[in-house]
């Protein structure tokens, strides 16, 4: 077995045990890592400020993304994790102007939550250490625009079924609740940025032990696919966090 092997096999083993060592106590988290570079969750939301203040102003990078992949090879911490669209003018890593290696991505078609991203977002923040999360819903959304119009098409079918509390949480004003009201289009894509916050801390108790415990922060965010300006929905993440009401 050479070196790389036996590292990888280490990473196999240890990571999942180092998950399941502390599932029972949702207070208590030995395993979660310091934060890279002793970036708080406060820090991490600045830090994706300026990224898309940059991206907005036309000012990103350059960046050595050769040099970032040579101090990446081996071991990975990203600061944040991004919940967003699969949307092709939203992509996470672009609109805020990070590199390899800064931030995970978990990208699903109208950003919503199910087991398979609740499992990922506990991978980053429970094994790996990731300090700040954020779901990032998006303007002219097509599966929100899809989901308000009751698409039916294959799986995407019951996927557009996980955005209907959204559009349900939208109060009637009268006019059109279907793709052809972009206000009620972009009323929806907020709802469902809310709503998923919610979801994620009442359905993962790691990361609502995280959150509890100011381990991580937790913020929701619109993309303007016209400006590239990001909107966050409160000033910080504690201050989002306290926002929500998860009962
Ligand atoms: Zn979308």
């Amino acid at each position: 077995m050479n070196s790389r092997t036996a590292r990888l096999l280490a990473l196999l083993l240890l990571a999942p045990l180092a998950a399941l060592a502390f599932e029972p106590s949702p207070v208590a988290h030995p395993a979660v890592a310091d934060a890279p570079a002793g970036l708080t969750p406060e820090e991490g939301l600045a830090r994706l400020r300026e990224g898309n203040a940059r991206w907005v102003a036309g000012r990103i990078g350059p960046r050595d993304h050769l040099a970032d992949i040579r101090a990446t090879g081996h071991a990975q911490r990203p600061f944040a994790t991004i919940v967003g669209c699969m949307d092709s003018r939203v992509s996470t890593e672009l609109v805020f102007d990070q590199g390899v290696g800064d931030v995970f991505g978990i990208r699903v078609a109208g950003n919503i939550i199910n087991d398979d991203v609740l499992g990922s977002l506990e991978y980053a923040h429970v094994v790996t250490g990731s300090r700040l999360l954020v779901v990032l819903g998006h303007s002219h959304c097509g599966a929100v625009k899809g989901a308000a119009d009751d698409v039916k098409l294959g799986h995407l079918t019951g996927l557009l079924a996980r955005l209907r509390p959204a559009i349900a949480a939208v109060p009637d004003d009268g006019t059109p609740r279907n793709s052809t009201n972009p206000v009620f289009v972009d009323k929806v894509a907020r709802e469902n940025v809310a709503l998923s916050i919610r979801e994620i801390l009442a359905r993962s108790p790691l990361l609502r032990g995280l959150h509890d415990s100011g381990r991580i922060g937790l913020v929701g965010a619109l993309y303007d696919v016209e400006t590239g300006r990001v909107e966050f929905f409160q000033a910080t993440p504690s201050a989002a966090a306290a926002s929500i009401n998860t009962d």
